[in-house]
Order: C-alpha cells, then sequence, then structure tokens
C-alpha cells in the first residue's frame, strides 16, 4: 500500500501575500490525533516533493485543512500557493507529533504558545472536546509580525463561541491572546517577552505561570522555542516526550536552513 493518499484540494483562502488556507478531501482510512502534523506535498516530474505540516481540522471532520508559509524561493511552497480547488495533492499516511494533550501530565490550565503557522496544531486541538474535559481554562496565544497574519482570528472570536456542539464549551473556558509585533495593535510584542514581564496574566486577569497546574505546548519557530523552553525549565516545568509525559512539549512550526 501507498505511504500516500491522493486528495483534492476544495478550498483555498490567502490571509496574506505570505500566508494561504487550503482544505481537501480526506481519505476515511486516515486517521490522526488533534496536534499532529503529517507529511504532504506535490508530484513534480512523477516525484513526491514533501514537507511537514500540522493538521488545522479536528479529526473528527471529514476533510483536511492547512495553514501555510509561502516561501518565494521555497521548492514546495513556490509551488502550492498557485493551487487552486479541483488540483491533487499528496497526504501522508502516518500523522505523528508530539504536540498532543496525552504527553501532558494531568493539570489545570493549559497554555497553546504559538507564533506565524505554528498555530496550526492548536486549531484541531481547540476544536476537541476532550482538552475542555481534561483542562478547566485553555489560553490560547498566536504571535504574529502583522494584525492580518492573524488567521483564524473571525473563528476563534466569532463562530466557535457560536459553533452547536464546542460554543458552550469554548466561550467559558477557552480565552484568545494574539499579538503583534510590527503594527499598531490591541496587544503588542513577543509572546516570549509578554510571559516574561507578566503583562500577558495581567491583562488576561489571571494568575502567573505555576508549574502545579499550568501545563503548556510550544509551537513556533526555533528561537522562539528555544527561549520559553528555557523560561519554562527555570520555573520547574519538565518537558515531556511520546514516551513520558510532562508539564510541557514542543514542537517546531519549521525547521531554520
Ligand atoms: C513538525 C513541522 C510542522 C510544520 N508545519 C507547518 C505548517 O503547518 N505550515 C507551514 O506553512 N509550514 C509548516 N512546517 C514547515 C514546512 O515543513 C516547510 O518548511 C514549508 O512548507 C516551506 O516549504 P518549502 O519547500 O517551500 O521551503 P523550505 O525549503 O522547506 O523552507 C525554506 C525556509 O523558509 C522558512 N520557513 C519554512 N516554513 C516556514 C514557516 N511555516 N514559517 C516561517 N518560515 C518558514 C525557513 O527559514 C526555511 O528554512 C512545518 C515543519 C515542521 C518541522
Amino acid at each position: 500500500m501507498s505511504a500516500f493518499n491522493e486528495e483534492t484540494v476544495t478550498e483555498v483562502h490567502h490571509w496574506t501575500d505570505r500566508l494561504f488556507t487550503f482544505k481537501t478531501t480526506r481519505d476515511t482510512s486516515l486517521r490522526f490525533s488533534n496536534g499532529h502534523f503529517t507529511m504532504i506535498g506535490l508530484r513534480i516530474n512523477g516525484k513526491p516533493l514533501l514537507r511537514a505540516y500540522s493538521i488545522v481540522s479536528a479529526n473528527y471532520e471529514d476533510h483536511l485543512e492547512f495553514l501555510s508559509i509561502k516561501v518565494p524561493e521555497g521548492p514546495l511552497t513556490s509551488r502550492l500557493q498557485h493551487m487552486k480547488v479541483g488540483d491533487t495533492i499528496i497526504v501522508g499516511r502516518k500523522p505523528t507529533g508530539t504536540l498532543l494533550i496525552d504527553y501532558l501530565l494531568p493539570g489545570k490550565r493549559l497554555f497553546l504558545l504559538s507564533t506565524g503557522t505554528g498555530l496550526a496544531p492548536f486549531m484541531s486541538i481547540v476544536r476537541d472536546p476532550e482538552t475542555y474535559e481534561k483542562f478547566e481554562q485553555i489560553v490560547l496565544v498566536h504571535g504574529v509580525r502583522q494584525k492580518d497574519e492573524l488567521a483564524y482570528h473571525d473563528l476563534l472570536v466569532e463562530h466557535l463561541p457560536a459553533h452547536e456542539v464546542l460554543g458552550e464549551l469554548v466561550t467559558s473556558q477557552l480565552r484568545y491572546y494574539p499579538t503583534v509585533t510590527r503594527e499598531q495593535y490591541r496587544t503588542m510584542g513577543r509572546v516570549t517577552d509578554l510571559m516574561r514581564t507578566g503583562k500577558m496574566f495581567d491583562d488576561l486577569d489571571i494568575p502567573p505561570l505555576n508549574q502545579a497546574e499550568d501545563r503548556v505546548m510550544i509551537c513556533g519557530s526555533p528561537g522562539m522555542l528555544k527561549d520559553l523552553k528555557h523560561m519554562l525549565e527555570e520555573r520547574g516545568f519538565a518537558e515531556g516526550s511520546t514516551s513520558r509525559p510532562g508539564d510541557f512539549v514542543i514542537e517546531r512550526a519549521f525547521a531554520e536552513q
């Protein structure tokens, strides 16, 4: 059996000239956990050109959704960004990753800290009813450069709270904290600074990080991951893995060249 499924693109939405979203069909045999990533790509001259992508859609949905950067000279995304409804992409049949609530110890609050396309895995996690069963409060933080890069802002602020199944859980348990670094916005600054100075906790009117009660997932640039991992370890948080649950788990939103 092939390692890939062929899927048809059903929707494409461009947020900015650097960022877009697309939906595809989903083979019924594809199984994944919310927070997983898989390899996706295109066949170029018959050969697969693949990159890791977090799955934005929840595992109970009948389609797949991805959030993608557009790297001008990038082997995959320089092509992928021109994709149209009806085109075919290939999707790996073995999703994997560390951003699963199963890899965290029980806790009261769950912090989902992301920058850029690092938001992608958290979009499936905030649409998973189990997340709301395991944690009393979920704080979703998304840091971007410009406000139009706040992908899924309206979904998080308007549509999810009104969702017929998830709406009540989202309204009472999910806090969304978008922040922008290079443009005027109601919350400005880097995620790391907002946490270190305590501004984020003041703005949200919640207690500061506390290892006894809080659990954290991080997905962003390699630099952001390094800084936040250091900050958490200073505060006594232990990193979890696929073999041993911990207080926090991390995954790169992309690899530096
Ligand atoms: C575990 C994992 C999950 C990932 N999930 C996603 C995802 O959900 N969405 C997504 O767009 N990308 C994601 N990526 C990155 C993705 O695999 C590719 O790197 C990206 O699609 C660009 O592919 P490319 O062939 O065009 O360029 P590449 O040759 O792969 O990348 C060229 C350079 O572009 C920059 N870059 C690549 N991806 C990004 C990004 N997402 N944000 C900012 N700069 C970037 C880096 O400096 C990189 O070295 C993920 C990577 C990993 C390791």
